[in-house]
Parts: C-alpha cells; structure tokens; sequence
C-alpha cells in the first residue's frame, strides 16, 4: 500500500509547523503577537492537556466552576442518580453514601464534589491521594469532619495500602482504628467519626483495591460532552469573563476542546487574550479558529506532537501495523507519555486502532491530516 498526499488543507506535523499561517487583519507586528501569546502559555506544558496546570490554580478555577446542578452543564444520567440520592439523603436526614466518580481528568468531578457540598448544606474537604503520605494525613483530615461533610480524594487508586487500610472501617463503621505504640506492647484504639461522606476520584477505576471498591454505595463514570455541551460551557465562562462571544465563535472552541470542560475553558483564556490583542469587539467562528490555529490545536483538537505520532506512522510505517516502541523511537517521544498522554484521546476519536499486532492509524486519521491510502 502506497501512500500520497492529497491536497486537503492539513499539513503534516513537520511542515505545519514551519509553514503555519494566520490571516489576521493586519500582519505588522504578527510574528511578535504569535511570539507573546505562545510565551504566555508556556507555563502550560499542554495546551490540550485535559490536567490542570499552574495558571489553573485553585483560586482562578473557583470563579467559572458551576456551583449548582443546574449550572453544572451535560452528565444528564449522573445528575439524575445524585439528584435521587440528594433527596433520600435529605429525607433520611442522613450523609450521603460513599461515591466513586471515575473518569478521564477535567470532565467535573471536583466540581461535582463541590456542588454536592452546597446542595447538602455541608462542608468539602479536597485532598489528593499523593497528599496522604503518613498515617498522620488521612487520620488528621478524618478527626477533623463534622457531621454529614464530604471528604474529597483525587486520585484514590494512589493510596497507600496504609493510609487505604485506614479508610475502610472508617468508611464501614465510622471508626478511625490507631495502633499506639510498636511491637508487643502495641495497642489499637477505636476513635468514633462523624457520618460522612467519602468521594473518591479516579481517571483508573480498574486500579482500585476491590476492597475500597466494594465500600463505595455509589459508582458512577464520568463521559466526555457534547459539542452543544461544550458550547453552553464556554458561553457561560464567557459571560463570567464579561468577553463577547457568538454562538459559532464558542462551538468553534468547543469543537477543538476534546470533549473536556477543563480544556474548552483554557481555549476560551487563550483565544480571549488573542481578541484582546487584536482589538477585536467579539470572538466569532474567524477569530476562534484562527487563534487556535496561532496555538496549533487543530479542528479535531490535536495538537503537534498527535500530528507528529499519527503522520510518523503513515510515512513511516505505511500506517501500522506498528509497535509502541518504534513509533517511540521514531518520534523521539517517550513510550509512555504516547501510551497515556497521546494515545487515549487518538484512540476516542477513533484515529487510532490498538490491535495485539500493533498499532494502526485509520482511514479517519488519514482523511484528517489530507493524506490518501492507495494501492499499488
Ligand atoms: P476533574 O476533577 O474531573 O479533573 P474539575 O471538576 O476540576 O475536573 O473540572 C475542571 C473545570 O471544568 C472546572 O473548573 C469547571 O469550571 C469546568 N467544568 C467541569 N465540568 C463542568 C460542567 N459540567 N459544567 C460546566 N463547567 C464544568
């Protein structure tokens, strides 16, 4: 199988790189404005990295997370199953059950922790697994909940099996079990907790202990959204940002943001210092899609180094079948950082195959970087 570029408007990774073009409005001053925007971001290791970088802090995320289910846009089967559970809780005058959220990262799950808080009248507590090193860590933040709060753990499949064997009578009995003292002379003592809520959070659901598994009363799996999802989200954070966006401008971000909220929301920061530079009164379809293009995430939201990987294996290896280490090698990428941090969204999208041959770019990924599959 041979294989010829067509004509279509996408460049390969090498050449888009060096012939990317913008069509702004005035070109003077162009090349220090792309200059400027990119060395905003370079705090961000990944512009489409669905993780939350340093600019993202805590602070700055609070002002655009939606504080109430209504706000909070999309997950229409998740919300139904919490509603439920609000109200029996509520009736019962009792904590929440124990909730497993899983799901790849920025789809809302803190976000959802918080809204669940507010609606219970209670209070949140956000911890991350990496976090809860010592004994001393889970024990401290468990003594300290009052009645009904909610303990919020990202990253629950990283606990240790100390800190993880602590949880569980915890969770079951609400019972904190210490050992004092070491050897012979050890004694346990059982510490009485408040009923509370846990929400675990994972993005590996399959690496949780079935132990800790089992003592969730709830699981429920986060999904990517919709573009009109996506569009809503942006058009809200927009509003709070007080920036003019038009309908097309918001679905153009929503389109390039790879189903996540997180990422719509950085699109939307980027694109909107790119109107501000440019003097633009609004962000329409134009703007949007040439700033993203300034930030080379491309229509499908892929940005260099996905290019990079997909146009590897159809140059190079006529589009797989092809091993993990040799389009590794071939790259100059880490093996692993392909595995997780490229392949999965390549893999959504469909651009991508996993066979126990290797792997396979499709006809999809073809189409979209303009090439064209032919045969001898
Ligand atoms: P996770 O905990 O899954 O990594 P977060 O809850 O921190 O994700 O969400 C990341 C950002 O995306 C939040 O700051 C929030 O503004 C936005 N977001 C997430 N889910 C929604 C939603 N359903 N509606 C509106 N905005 C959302």
């Amino acid at each position: 199988m041979a294989i010829k570029r067509s004509s279509g408007n996408q460049k390969s990774a090498s050449t888009n790189k060096k012939t990317k073009k913008t069509k702004s409005k005035s070109n003077q001053g162009k090349k220090q404005l792309e200059k400027t925007l990119k060395n905003d971001s370079s705090s961000e290791s990944r512009l489409v990295s669905a993780t939350s970088n340093t600019e993202e802090t805590e602070n700055q995320e609070a002002g655009i997370r939606p504080q109430t289910l209504t706000d909070y846009i999309g997950q229409k089967e998740l919300k139904k199953i919490l509603n439920i559970a609000i109200a029996a809780a509520k009736d019962r005058q009792e904590s929440l059950d124990h909730l497993l959220l899983y799901g790849p990262p920025g789809l809302g799950k803190t976000t959802m922790s918080l809204i669940l808080a507010s609606e219970m009248g209670v209070n949140c507590k956000i911890t991350a697994a990496p976090a809860l090193e010592r004994p001393r860590d889970i024990t401290g933040l468990l003594i300290g909940l009052k009645p009904g709060d909610i303990l919020f753990i990202d990253e629950i499949h990283r606990l240790n099996r100390m800190t993880e064997e602590l949880l569980y009578p915890a969770m079951e009995d609400y019972r904190l079990d210490i050992t004092i003292g070491k050897g012979q002379s050890a004694k346990t003592r059982s510490i009485p907790l408040p009923k509370f809520t846990l929400i675990g959070a994972t993005t590996k659901v399959g690496s949780l202990t079935s132990p800790l598994r089992d003592r969730f009363g709830l699981i429920q799996r986060l999904r990517f959204y919709e573009i009109d999802e996506l569009t809503t989200i942006v058009k809200r954070t927009a509003e709070i940002f007080k920036t003019t966006i038009t309908e097309e401008g918001a679905a153009e971000i929503a389109r390039r943001s790879r189903g996540t909220p997180r990422i719509a929301n950085r699109l939307l920061r980027r694109v909107r210092d790119y109107a501000q530079v440019e003097k633009a009164d609004a962000i329409d379809l134009e703007l949007a899609a040439i700033a993203l293009e300034v930030f080379d995430v491309d229509p499908r939201g892929l940005d260099w180094t996905d290019r990079l990987v997909l146009t590897t294996m159809i140059e190079q290896f006529q589009g797989g079948p092809v091993g993990l280490e040799a389009i590794a090698a071939a790259t100059g990428e880490d093996s692993k950082t392909i595995e997780e941090v490229y392949e999965p969204y390549l893999l959504q999208i469909g651009y991508l195959n996993r066979t126990h041959r290797g792997r396979i770019a499709t006809e999809a990924a073809y189409q979209h970087l303009g090439y064209q599959k032919t045969l001898f």
